[in-house]
């Protein structure tokens, strides 16, 4: 059995003595924390991180990835939390086992085979660190290794997310090794007897195809030495599920896939790559339109070779790869190469932010890219793919949904549905109830809780990122106004026409036409509408349709001069407050509930309330038709805001004071400015949020009982 004494020895080959070290107490940190635990199998629990940590070694990866693969499932199988792993093994190690401990809590369900993009996409985003992902394979290629006699149902369940998810994110990090494991371990567990005949027949076809391997190889080689090339020239496997995926998606017969023979000649430099591809050229004729160079333009994954296909002996194709040592671990491990080398080289790398080290190797295709000068295209995929800058959320059914970073519930619920959006009041991220603004995070899942009739709100779009949500509410904020400047354009243009003894019912429909024709309007709610908005005037109007109703309808003949006069409908507009964005209120009053108002009609803003002594409205008297008479409805809800300017004699303390009696009088403190007078005498400028004319003035009752306090002023601006 493989011990951690076995693993230590093979250490020794990279990692210095007091990291080894490390790993060793990791190991028996795991070891004592799944004490009692076993496979299923049978054996110790600790034997599944120990050859996890294994297969990380196989890759030379550094001490923190060993130590966290050993303590992988510590978190969620144990009690231990993250912060005691901390004290224990430092911050860094603490965090790589909370990130492989969140990507095992999320579990790709079948239903989302579908989604499986943006499952990778949703992995990658809730690694910070690029470690969390190889110590994750690990564990993934470990279990595959060990599926065993699970049920067959559970076993293609597991395969079939590791070739969705896992062996295609090794794909995308270049690992390939894994990539290949994982690949012919689901195909085996997903269809084990395509599996085993495939293996029959390769290895039938590999017995008959022997000599004629040895012989290209050994002519390859021989043309090398003549040529004075180093390199070595090395026979190649397809694996399985490559097979698999060629007859069935290309449908090719077995026997033409394997009559292709394949080779990697691996060399010491760049130079010397293009040297051999002369060289194997000269001795085979290449097959036109096959040779592929992906040293001047890599992969997006960094991959890295020359590829041709040459006419070998008596026509059958050989299909040849070049490339460095370099190349090849880096075809191999990908981005996981990176700790292979600087662990053979005397200068150890940091052991900070590996994410950064990854950017690192991002930058260094990015590098390659430039020198082989293509596209941007190929900069924006490798850095999407890799690090993508958005947030993948899971709705209550186990969708996916894609958003972008900093997203919130209002976002998500625009996604969904506009009508969802428009009627979200509330949400629940992780089953907690969450305010709406609550920046969402990758693997979250989030319901969005609605009422009928609820509708978007203001402040939304200070929060919103996303263009759908916020053109979604803007727009339905627009025609909530228009249908509130609609209802009070009605309001008052029958309260006008009741001062004509008619009202818009009473009208004959044909005057209401006639007018709206000759005002290029389309219909009663554009009329209504620019009443409301108080662009145009309910009085004059009122008159217009009144008068031509008068010389037409023989009933109304009692009223010949038409002249206003008080009737039914005359009594004041009620303000029920905030709900109608067609009345607003003065800034530079304030009017309370309570206290005495007029309305005036603003050019496109609809009413604004003024006191009724407000000396803005001065000059607006002189235009009476704009002029409202209104009256506060006794249901009003909302809050207020009210300037006070208080006189205060300096104290220290004062203003706490101050502050804790208003907040304990229900009202809202809005701003607080001091200013002093003198040594003695400091002017107190204070906007509180009251319910009304009342309630402030048991404010102000309360405030003139506090000692030092001087003249308190309802301010105007
Ligand atoms: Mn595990």
């Amino acid at each position: 059995m493989f011990t951690i004494d076995d693993l230590a020895d093979r250490l020794g080959g990279y990692l210095p003595m007091e990291e080894i070290q490390q790993v060793r107490r990791a190991f028996y940190y795991a070891e004592q924390a799944h004490d009692g635990q076993t496979r299923r199998s049978g054996e110790p629990y600790v034997t599944h991180p120990l050859a996890v940590a294994n297969i990380l070694a196989n890759m030379h990866m550094d001490h923190q990835s060993l130590m966290a693969a050993m303590l992988h499932d510590v978190i969620e199988d144990t009690g231990v939390t993250k912060d005691a792993l901390a004290a224990q093994f430092g911050e860094a190690v603490a965090e790589l086992v909370d990130g492989v401990s969140k990507l095992t809590q999320i579990t790709f369900e079948d239903k989302a085979v579908a989604q499986a993009e943006n499952f990778q996409k949703m992995v990658m985003a809730m690694s910070q660190d690029i470690r969390v992902i190889i110590v994750k394979l690990a564990d993934r290629l470990h279990n595959m290794r060990t599926l065993g006699a699970l049920r067959p149902d559970k076993k293609r369940r597991i395969a079939r997310e590791t070739l969705e998810i896992y062996a295609r994110i090794a794909g995308r990090l270049g690992i390939n090794t894994i990539r290949v494991e994982l690949e012919d371990l689901s195909f085996q567990a997903i269809h084990p007897m395509r599996a085993e005949r495939i293996k029959r027949a390769v290895a039938r076809a590999r017995g008959n195809r022997r000599s004629t391997m040895r012989q290209i190889q050994s002519s390859l080689q021989r043309r090398l030495d003549e040529d004075d090339l180093t390199g070595s020239v090395v026979g190649r496997q397809k694996h399985l599920l490559s097979i698999y995926r060629k007859m069935h998606d290309q449908r090719k017969p077995f026997a033409e896939i394997m009559d292709v023979f394949g080779f990697r000649i691996i060399t010491d430099d760049v130079d010397n790559c293009y040297r051999i591809l002369g060289a194997v050229h000269n001795l085979y004729k290449p097959v036109p339109g096959r040779f592929k160079d992906y040293i001047a333009i890599p992969k997006a994954n960094g991959y890295q070779s020359l590829h041709t296909t040459l006419f070998g002996p008596s026509g059958m194709p050989i299909e040849v790869q070049i490339r460095t040592r370099e190349m090849e671990a880096m075809a191999n491990n990908g981005i996981a190469a990176h700790w292979l080398y600087k662990a053979g080289q005397t200068e150890r790398p940091i052991a900070v932010g590996s994410h950064a080290r990854a950017r690192e190797w991002v930058r260094g295709l990015l590098e390659m890219q430039r020198h082989a000068g293509d596209s941007l295209e190929f900069i924006e995929h490798v850095k999407n793919d890799l690090f993508p800058d958005d947030v993948y959320i899971f709705t209550p059914k186990g969708d996916i949904m894609e958003l972008p970073q900093g997203a919130t519930a209002v976002d998500f619920a625009y996604t969904v549905h506009t009508d969802i959006g428009n009627s979200c009041i509330a949400c629940r991220i992780d089953r907690h109830l969450a305010p709406l603004s609550t920046p969402l995070e990758s693997g979250q899942t989030l319901e969005i809780i609605t009422a009928p009739g609820a509708r978007p709100n203001l402040a939304w779009l200070n929060f919103v990122v996303t263009a759908k949500a916020r053109s979604a509410i803007r727009h339905a904020l627009k025609s909530q106004q228009r249908s509130e400047a609609i209802q009070l354009g009605r309001r008052l243009l029958n309260r006008a026409l009741s001062s004509f003894d008619t009202s818009l019912e009473k009208l004959p429909a044909e005057r209401l036409t006639a007018l709206l024709a000759e005002l290029d309007l389309a219909n009663e709610d554009d009329l209504l509408e620019t009443i409301g908005l108080g662009t145009r005037l309910a009085h004059a109007t009122a008159k217009r349709l009144a008068d031509a109703s008068l010389s037409g309808d023989e009933d109304a003949a009692g009223s010949p001069d038409a002249s206003p006069h008080t009737g039914p409908h005359t009594g004041p507009i009620v303000i029920n407050g905030s709900e109608s964005m067609a009345i607003s209120f003065a800034r530079c009053c304030h009017p309370l509930p309570g206290d005495p108002v007029i309305g005036h009609l603003s050019m496109g803003k609809g009413i604004v309330v003024h006191r009724h002594d407000c000396g803005n409205l001065d000059e607006l008297r002189d235009d009476p038709d704009k002029l409202v008479s209104l009256t506060w409805s006794n249901q009003i809800e909302q809050d207020f805001p009210v300037p006070l300017r208080i006189e205060v004699e300096t104290r220290r303390g004062l203003i706490a004071e101050l502050a804790s009696l208003i907040t304990d009088a229900d009202a809202n403190i809005e701003r607080i400015g001091i200013e002093e007078r003198d040594a003695r005498l400091s002017i107190v400028n204070l906007t509180i949020l009251v319910k009304g004319r009342i309630h402030l003035a048991r404010i102000i009752k309360r405030l003139r009982n506090l000692n030092h306090i001087g003249r308190i002023v309802r301010a105007r601006s």
